[in-house]
């Protein structure tokens, strides 16, 4: 939401560096990724960095989560 404010009409200023994305972060280390450098994962919406691969039962924890917030159809 605050990235409006470098753009609207009162305040010309431009943000130095404007997001082009919402920052994302490594779901267990909580190191920033940078999504189009590439080296991550991402399950169900869950991100994880290089250091941090996903285990097979961290995987079917995720997906049991992802169904139980967004039903399982
Ligand atoms: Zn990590």
């Amino acid at each position: 939401m605050y990235a409006w404010y470098g753009t609207n009409e009162y305040n010309f200023e431009k943000l130095p560096n404007p997001p082009a994305f919402e920052p994302t972060y490594c779901s267990k280390c909580k190191e920033r990724i940078i999504l189009p450098d590439g080296g991550y994962s991402d399950l169900c919406g869950v991100y994880r960095c290089d250091n941090c691969p996903i285990t097979e039962n961290e995987r079917e924890e995720i997906i049991r989560e992802y169904k139980n917030k967004h039903g399982d159809k």
